[in-house]
């Protein structure tokens, strides 16, 4: 049987793999992403590659961030710079396969939907907290793609007079501006500064680059900063989180990105976070709030379920 090709741009790497008939995922790799005017020619040089290594390949799937209609075309994107750009027909023309492109959290919700966190329920949000914060909708087992192809739902307001957003002219107190992986190591590194006898600070200065796990284990060994800098994460992503469930009340929430690596830890304070938020969430049956299952390849695994579903 042919493969499928999976490719997943996000805004510093290409992720790719051929997805065989079992759903597994063969030949991964990644790259650099270049700029805008070469990513056709990067993407066609993945496409050959794949099918020499591969064999037979019968479509191509492309996740990419921003907002992508069902022909394929770039409407929007913060990460990427084509505006109005057909992904789609780009690309069919230069390798000659059928081609499908999707939102990249649409991906990775596809993906844990079928084969991970999301497996066994009806309805299923997905947030994935990365450089920005992606939400992606399975409602009623199908993916929800709205009037514009893809939620949006990292721009919630959860400041009502907070920090200036990108996303539109004037928007202030997004989601993402307060609970994405960008604003936890923005914060951290402010309490690095104003605290530099903390672990935070001490970290940094022994050369080392602070990430998110850095952060929660200096909370984890008692560092006030560091302390405070994941309550105020957990705070804001946990508004988001009550939002999506007193507006959809999905069975369960995948949290997704880097963060879901801190599994149980993290996404039990959402929950207990959320309980309080969500209307009669102390009277029905517990939503759940689960970290994703499938890591980096979601992405890669999504693209490729999704040209399947659309070109076969
Ligand atoms: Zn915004």
């Amino acid at each position: 049987m042919s493969g499928i090709i999976g490719i997943d741009v996000g805004g510093t790497r290409i992720k790719y793999a051929v997805m065989d008939g079992e759903r597994r995922l063969r030949f991964e790799g990644a790259r650099d992403t270049p700029p805008e005017t070469d990513l056709i020619g990067a993407l066609c040089g993945i496409v050959a590659r794949l099918k020499s290594a591969a064999g037979p390949v019968a479509a191509v799937g492309i996740g990419c961030p921003g907002i992508i209609d069902d022909d394929g075309r770039i409407l929007h994107s913060n990460n990427i710079r084509l505006k109005n750009f057909n992904l789609r027909t780009e690309t069919e023309t230069r390798t000659g396969l059928p081609t499908a492109v999707l939102n990249d959290a649409n991906c990775a919700a596809l993906a844990e939907y079928a084969c991970g966190a999301g497996a066994g329920v009806r309805n299923m949000a997905m947030l994935t907290v990365g450089t920005g914060v992606g939400c992606a909708l399975i409602l009623n087992g199908e993916l929800y793609k709205g009037f514009h192809a893809c939620a949006a739902g990292g721009h919630v307001t959860v400041e009502r007079a907070g920090k200036k957003c990108n996303c539109n002219r004037g928007s202030v107190g997004c989601l993402e501006q307060y609970a994405s992986a960008t604003a936890l190591l923005a914060s951290a590194k402010r309490a690095a500064r104003r605290f530099p006898d903390g672990l935070l600070n001490r970290s940094l200065k022994n050369g080392g680059q602070l990430t998110g796990a850095a952060i929660f284990a200096a909370e984890a060994a008692g560092d006030p900063a560091a302390k405070r800098c994941v309550e105020e994460f957990i705070v804001s992503l946990g508004a988001g989180v009550a939002t999506i469930l007193n507006l959809l009340r999905p069975e369960r929430i995948v949290i997704g990105g880097g963060v879901s690596a801190q599994g149980a830890a993290l996404t039990d304070r959402l929950a207990a976070y959320a309980k309080d938020k969500t209307f009669a969430a102390f009277e029905l049956a517990p939503y759940e709030i689960v970290p994703a299952a499938l890591g980096n390849a979601a992405g890669t695994l999504g693209a490729a379920l999704y040209a399947e579903k659309i070109c076969r």
